[in-house]
């Protein structure tokens, strides 16, 4: 067996994972970093199309969103604003809306609705421990209900239940009736509230990095140079009183003194970690099933929308595009639509031929904003359900009941293997912004760790 000693091996080279590596790398830990894609940046990814960089997995980053911000400045990206000036449609009920500002176009008695539940739903998030949202005074009666639920028993109007709908597919990619209560309300107290989660202006929607966000992992990929294995995918994380081995699907296997595993808990299914892996941690890798999301990005000649008065900004409850934004880039070159098929219409359309999810998405840009979106100049979408290494985005999915049950073994170290990736954030879960800090919350334990036991990878043992 061809086997490597470090001090550290982090699985997964998403942001969470070189995040850690980096960290780790810095302070002069030894560190291999294995990634099963051929690229690194998971669930971020930077094509171009018709000449220019669009994002066809995360890309937006908002003010509250510390972490990742603060990794963006020390790697040197520039962000710009998301373009939100102009008229937004709504497409509810089978009737297209039109409105300007925050306030969308539903009756009075919507509108007092939505405003109530706004912020009885905010107040119950903080509620919720970010840190233990298990601890929750409600949790167990919460866990077991699911949004669904509580929508029924307390949204009477048909408004505000409409845009509750609406917002809950856009910031989980999934429906109201696969969500458990409690995990909405840590999500919503995890990401600083429902309004800066559903909003474009000071937002988590508020900015875009100019050349992607997969830069982000680009550029630390490039400063741990050849620490970093692409098309490595991890089989077996197996530790021992010495240390822990970690082997590769083609039998390569590197030695080291801890491991991070820094893959959301779908995945972490995959990885046979030994027979006294905790139930909990078991039933967090079978338990969080990813939300369900296709994105269209569709280039234009002009920006049409622009110039017929609208800000490129559409939800709707039929779909299959459930939300649509602007796309261009900085300072409105490159004219571009972006559209997510989200939830049941994600799970409608997965594995069908691409053209075929192109046409629909246009069919429906072209409804919101006019016939010229059916002709644009090149289109590229990403089913993220057929991805084999995502399984589904944006983020992994608490069934209910499974918030309580787990209780803290998202976070919590089997002896030398450690978790990070954004399902295990306190604070920015689901975000960028969570992997950033899960990665960096991975860093600081293993430091403490590696500081304590005084050895590094010289005394590995190779085995
Ligand atoms: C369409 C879409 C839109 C989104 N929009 C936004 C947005 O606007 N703003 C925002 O902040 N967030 C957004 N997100 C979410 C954001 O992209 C993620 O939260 C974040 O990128 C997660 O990073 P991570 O490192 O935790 O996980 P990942 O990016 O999933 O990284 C895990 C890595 O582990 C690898 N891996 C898995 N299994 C193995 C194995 N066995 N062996 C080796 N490697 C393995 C994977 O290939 C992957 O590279 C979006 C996501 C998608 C898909």
């Amino acid at each position: 067996m061809d086997t490597s000693a470090v001090d550290v091996v982090i699985v997964g080279a998403g942001v969470a994972g070189l995040t850690t590596a980096r960290a780790l790398s810095r302070a002069g830990v030894s560190v291999a970093v294995l990634e099963a894609r051929e690229r690194v940046g998971g669930r971020t990814l930077t094509q171009s199309l018709g000449g220019e960089a669009v994002d066809l997995g995360g890309q937006w980053v908002g003010p509250q969103q510390r972490h990742v911000l603060r990794l963006a400045d020390e790697l040197g990206l520039e962000r710009f604003p998301q373009h939100h000036h102009g008229t937004k449609v709504l497409d509810v009920r089978g009737e297209l809306r039109t409105y300007r500002g925050q306030v969308p176009s539903l009756p009075l008695l919507s509108l007092l609705d939505l405003q109530r539940i706004i912020w009885k739903l905010d107040g119950l998030a903080k509620r919720v421990p970010r840190e233990r949202p298990c601890a929750a005074p409600r949790a167990a009666e919460w866990d077991t209900l699911t949004l669904e639920e509580w929508k029924q028993r307390h949204v009477p109007t048909w408004g505000a239940r409409a845009a509750l709908d609406i917002a809950t597919r856009a910031v989980f990619a999934a429906e109201p009736s696969e969500l458990s209560f409690l995990h909405f309300l840590f999500y919503v107290h995890s990401n600083h509230g429902l309004m800066p989660l559903t909003t474009i202006e000071g937002g988590a929607q508020a900015e875009r990095f100019t050349g992607g966000a997969q830069a982000l992992s680009l550029r630390m990929a490039g400063e741990l140079g050849p620490r970093v294995h692409l098309s490595t995918p991890v089989r077996a994380v197996l530790q021992d009183g010495d240390g822990v081995t970690v082997t590769a699907e083609d039998g390569r296997a590197w030695r080291a003194r801890y491991a991070v595993v820094a893959v959301p808990p779908a995945l972490a299914e995959r990885i046979d970690f030994g027979a006294t892996l905790p139930p909990e941690r078991r039933r967090a890798h079978a338990d969080l099933p990813m939300g369900s999301v296709i994105k269209v990005v569709a280039t234009y000649e002009r920006p049409f929308w622009r110039e017929a008065g609208f800000s490129g900004e559409a939800v709707s409850d039929t779909g299959p595009v459930r939300l649509c934004f602007d796309d261009c880039g900085a300072n409105g070159h490159h004219p571009a639509l972006v559209g997510f098929f989200l939830g049941e219409t994600a799970r409608a359309w997965t594995g069908r031929p691409s053209e075929e999810r192109q046409r629909a998405a246009l069919e429906c840009f072209a409804r919101f904003f006019g016939p010229k979106a059916l002709k644009p100049t090149a289109v590229a979408d990403l089913d993220w359900i057929a991805e084999p290494w995502s399984k589904g985005c944006y983020v992994g999915l608490p069934r209910p009941g499974t918030l309580t049950a787990i209780g803290d073994a998202l976070r919590t170290p089997f002896g030398r293997v450690h978790w990070a990736g954004t399902e295990t954030a306190i604070e920015g879960c689901g975000y960028i912004d969570g992997a950033v800090e899960s990665g960096e919350r991975a860093a600081t334990e293993l430091s403490a760790r590696l500081a304590t036991s005084g050895a590094g990878a010289s005394r590995s043992r190779a085995v």
